[in-house]
This record gives structure tokens, sequence and C-alpha cells, in this order.
């Protein structure tokens, strides 16, 4: 059988909800039948009927069962008045409450007993928009063509030789009329372009102009630019640029933003973790994030969140608001209590739609409010929208801002968790420390910026033929660190070995010169080493070998005892 799509098993957990309605609602009869015989304290029966009732409608609305939903909130709405009034409750209004209470009951048993087959799920769930970075739907970025037109030769050449080191496929031009002639001979991917030509103050806006009236498809250009001003940037949007980078232009920014542009990035799917009491709903909002490509995970006990976080390591949560035993705020306000979970995006799906309850849920540091029901590519939306967001910030707190590798601190954190893990699986794990060859006359001779290109050009060439796996951090200056794990000295050594190779080819453009750059290497792997910091010191004592003897090598570390022929 073939494995069901997306709206059958919405519909199953739609159907499965509908056959569960009656269930919820013999609690709710027991449950106002115990307050009619005074048996329990009126407050807390208000209160659980109130949220019994508003959980019916939440979902209800989700599945598209309007006439369910409406009755639902009725019933809410008295409980949750008489709940306010409950200090002046006189006996009167508690009857009249209790009665409508059965009333509604009865209509909603009928009512969900129908055949409900015609209601129809919300839509607007259009896999073809995917949000999510891990998606492939873009074209292969090997063969991304990329047009530069720029009239400094010197940043042309550079440019065309550091993007290439990144797959990317660059020609350049010097000025418009060429650039033109190309975009009618074949269409480039995307255009990066200087708005200071040579023809004038703004021929790189006038020429984005042309290109978008002249070319069949929409052209994505991105401009680069000397200034940086407001009135620049607003001229660059309104000639339909959609990246904007000042000079002198961080190839690593242009690569980062052609990366995005070809979701190249290949980021890890977004995890969320769900927190609702209702395990039919908490299904079906799962269905829809996994559907878009994101890892979820269900709790649909709130009490568990804490215990499941650490292991998760989530980018939102997504929480339901009313829920037994404690509610979205509390939950909302113990996460924010603990240190590490002060940036974790808190985002409530809730049928609640009162703003003044809104407002209360979020004021205690939750980052938004979604209103059930939800279309599901709203959903996606606003979910990916501030998990991105979290991406981010954490990316700036553990990556380094140059190269956009992880930084001295957590690569040393990594290493210390992958030589347990090391030990656990009983798999070695080899530390790499790189450093630049005389790297402070590459900075003397042509410019600390130039230097950066270097840098950049070297974490590019790691990030991009080292696995998956490997972790690879700026260790310093112009030092690097790359854990390998599950790897043998001998493999570690080959690649690094291999890496070294490749860099020292790669040709350097500025100011009319050429020069190379290369990298000493010293490797040391956990066979030899119990932990972390003696690791650690092997890779520095031998890549201290390798640049006493003549730099551009590896050099594998010489332990005392058990040393590996390699
Ligand atoms: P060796 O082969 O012995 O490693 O020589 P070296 O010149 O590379 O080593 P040294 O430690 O003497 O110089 C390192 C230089 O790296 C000095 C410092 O200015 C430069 N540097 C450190 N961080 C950065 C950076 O972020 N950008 C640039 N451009 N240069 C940097
Ligand atoms: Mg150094
Ligand atoms: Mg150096």
């Amino acid at each position: 059988m073939n494995k069901p799509n997306f709206q059958q098993r919405a519909q199953q957990l739609r159907e499965k909800f509908l056959s569960q309605i009656p269930q919820r609602l013999q609690r709710a009869e027991e449950e106002l039948a115990r307050l009619q015989r005074d048996e329990m304290d009126l407050g807390q029966g208000l209160s659980e009927l109130r949220t019994l009732f508003h959980n019916i409608k939440g979902t209800s609305s989700t599945y598209g069962l309007s006439e369910v939903a409406q009755l639902a909130e009725r019933a809410e709405t008295a409980f949750a008045e008489a709940l306010h009034r409950n200090d002046g409750q006189t006996p009167a209004n508690l009857l009249t409450t209790i009665g409508e209470g059965w009333g509604l009951i009865a209509q909603l048993r009928e009512l969900s007993g129908q055949d409900q087959g015609g209601v129809q799920l919300p839509t607007g769930f259009d896999l073809s928009q995917c949000v999510t970075p891990d998606c492939h739907c873009a074209t292969d970025p090997n063969t991304q063509i990329i047009y530069l037109c720029d009239d400094d030769a010197d940043l042309r050449q550079q440019l065309i030789n550091q993007l290439g080191c990144f797959g990317y496929q660059v020609r350049g031009f010097a000025n418009g009329v060429d650039l033109l002639a190309a975009v009618a001979e074949q269409a480039p991917d995307v255009v990066i372009m200087d708005i200071i030509l040579a023809e004038g103050e703004d021929a790189g806006l006038q020429l984005a102009k042309r290109l978008r009236e002249e070319a069949r498809l929409p052209l994505p250009i991105i401009f680069i630019s000397g200034r940086g001003d407001f009135n620049a940037r607003l001229d660059a949007v309104r000639a339909g640029g959609v990246a904007y980078c000042t000079k002198p232009v961080p190839p690593i920014e242009l690569v980062d933003i052609l990366d995005a542009m070809s979701a190249h990035a290949e980021q890890d799917p977004y995890r969320i973790l769900v927190v609702d009491d209702d395990p039919n709903l908490a299904s079906y909002t799962a269905l829809v994030l996994r559907e878009a490509g994101m890892t979820v995970e269900i709790i649909t006990d709130p009490k568990t969140v804490l215990a499941a976080l650490p292991s998760f390591n989530a980018d939102l949560v997504l929480m339901d608001l009313y829920m037994h035993d404690c509610v979205g705020i509390e939950l909302a306000r113990i996460l924010r209590q603990i240190p590490g979970y002060l940036s974790l995006p808190i985002v409530y799906l809730s049928g609640e739609t009162n703003m003044e309850e809104q407002f209360n849920a979020l004021s205690v540091g939750a980052d938004g409010f979604l209103t059930k029901p939800i279309k599901p590519q709203q959903l996606i939306t606003a979910v990916s929208l501030r998990a991105e967001r979290m991406r981010s910030l954490r990316n700036l707190m553990v990556r380094d801002s140059l190269t956009g590798l992880f930084n001295h601190t957590n690569i040393k954190q990594m290493l210390e968790h992958e030589c347990i893990q090391a030990e656990r699986q009983g798999w070695p794990v080899c530390f790499a420390m790189l450093d630049l060859d005389r790297f402070k006359e590459i900075n003397d001779n042509y410019g600390h910026a130039v230097g950066d290109q270097v840098l950049i050009a070297i974490s590019r060439l790691l990030r991009q033929r080292l696995r998956k796996s490997d972790i690879i951090g700026r260790y310093g200056g112009e030092e690097f660190a790359v854990i390998l794990p599950n790897t043998e000295l001998g493999q570690a050594t080959e690649v690094m070995n291999a890496l070294r190779a490749s860099f020292a080819t790669i040709e350097f453009f500025t100011q009319g010169q050429v020069f190379h750059a290369s990298y000493s290497c010293g490797i040391a792997s956990s066979r030899q080493y119990l932990n972390a910091t003696e690791l650690r010191s092997g890779a520095d004592s031998a890549l201290y070998q390798a640049k006493q003897k003549g730099r551009n090598r590896i050099q594998v570390d010489q332990a005392p005892e058990s040393k590996p022929d390699v």
C-alpha cells in the first residue's frame, strides 16, 4: 500500500478526533454532575470544564469543523464567565450555567455524531513554496553561472577567483555594454553589479532596469557599492536588487548570499518541540511541520519538557496555552528562568482569541501568538521565520564573524564532547591544527583586507571539502582546528594533506599581482591520548614540528609511546 499523503493523514487525524468527542463529552458530563452535587471545588470544576471545551474548540476549528467549534466556544465562554464571577456566584447563576452546559453538551453530541465527511480541511498547503532550508528545490549550485559587472579589474579578478573556489562559475565584465550583450546570448543565474561604473554615477542602477526589462526570466541582481547610505540602498531596492554589499566586499558575504539563493546552504531542518496535552492536535501540528521538512518532537505532558529539551536541542517551542497541570504561560515562565533557554523562541498556538489574554501570555517573554485555526502554510511560515532567527542568533554566539566557523570556545567544548563520544563508541577521533604559513608577510605585503580573503578562502575550502560530521573551527587569528570523529590517523592525514595541496594551488589576486598561500598542519589521534587537553597539545606540538620542518606540510603527532606508522 502506498504511504498516505498529507491530506490522507490529516483526514485520519480528523476522524480520530471526531471519534473521541463522545468520550470528552462524557467527561464533561461527569464533571458537571459532580458540580451539581457539590462534590468538587467550584473554581476547579469550572476551570476544568472551560479548558475541556477550549480544547475541543481549538481542535475542531483546526479541522474545519466550524459548527462544533462554535458550540464548544459557547460552552467555554459560559464556564469562563461563571469562573470569573465565582466569588459572587449566586445559586441561580450557577444553575443557569450548568443548565446551559447540559444543553450544549447534548447539542455537541448530536452534531459531532453526524456525518462530517463533507467538511473540508483548511487548505493553503503548498509544498511548491517550500520554506525550509534543507529543501533542495533550487538548481544545482555547481552549474550556477554568475555575471559580475565592475570596472575595478582587481576586484573582478579576485571575486572570480574566490567565488570559483566555492563552485560558482563567474564571468567578469568591465562595462554595461558587454554585460548586456552577454546576457542576451546566455542569461546567467545571478548578476553581481557595481553601482558606480565608468559610464556614470548610477550606471549600475540604469543597467539593472534594462536587464529587468530585457531578461525573459526574473534575474536576481546583487549590488555591490562603495556607498552604504540609506539613499543608495533605497535606489538599489527600487532597481530590483535582491541583496546589497558595501565595498570592500568580503567574498564570504557574496558566497553566503549566493548559497542562500540556491538553497546551497545545507542546513539541518528546523527542530520544533510541540507541547500540547491534546495528542491528536499535537499530531496534526507535527504532521504539518514535518511535511515542510522540519524535525518535530511531541510532548503531551508539559512536566516532561525540561527533560526533553537538552537532547532535542530545539530551535523553537510551539506550545498550547491551556493544558492540564500546567498552563503555557507557566511553562514559558519556567523556561525563561533557565539561563540556557532565555533566547529560545516560545510561540503559543492556541484558540484563545481574547487580546488581553494573549497579551498576558506574551508578557512573560514569549515570542509570538498563533491563533487556531491557522492555515498550514501560515503555521509553517510563522514557525520557520522564528526558528531561522534563532539559528542566526545562535550562530552569532558560537561562530566566528569573519569565517562563519565555530569559535575557539566552542571548538574546545566540542572536542571534549567528541572525546567522550569516541570512548563510548570505541572509535578514534582525530584533531588537526592548521596554521597559515608566513601569514604576517601576506598582511604586510598586500594589506589586512587581502589577508582576510585568505582566511575566508581556507575556511570555505575546509567547509566544502570535509564531511558533514567533521567539525571545523577558527582556533585563533590564522589558526584553524578540525575535529574528525570516527577517523583513523592515516585517513585523517590523507584528507588534510589533500586539502593542503588544493589550498596551495589557489591563486590570490591583488593590485595586479598573484600570490599563493599555504598552511602547515599537525594531527593527533585519541588512540594516543586519553583526554581532549592532551590531544590538543599533541596536535599543537606536531604543528610546531611541521613549521620547523619547512612549512606547507602535514605532521603526524609523534606521541612518546604506541606511535603508529603513517
Ligand atoms: P608562521 O608561518 O610561523 O605561522 O608565520 P606567521 O607570519 O603566519 O605567524 P605569526 O604568528 O608571526 O603571524 C600571524 C599573523 O596573523 C599576525 C596577525 O596580524 C595575523 N592575523 C591574525 N588574525 C588576523 C585576521 O583576522 N586577519 C588578518 N588579515 N590577519 C590576521
Ligand atoms: Mg599562528
Ligand atoms: Mg602562521
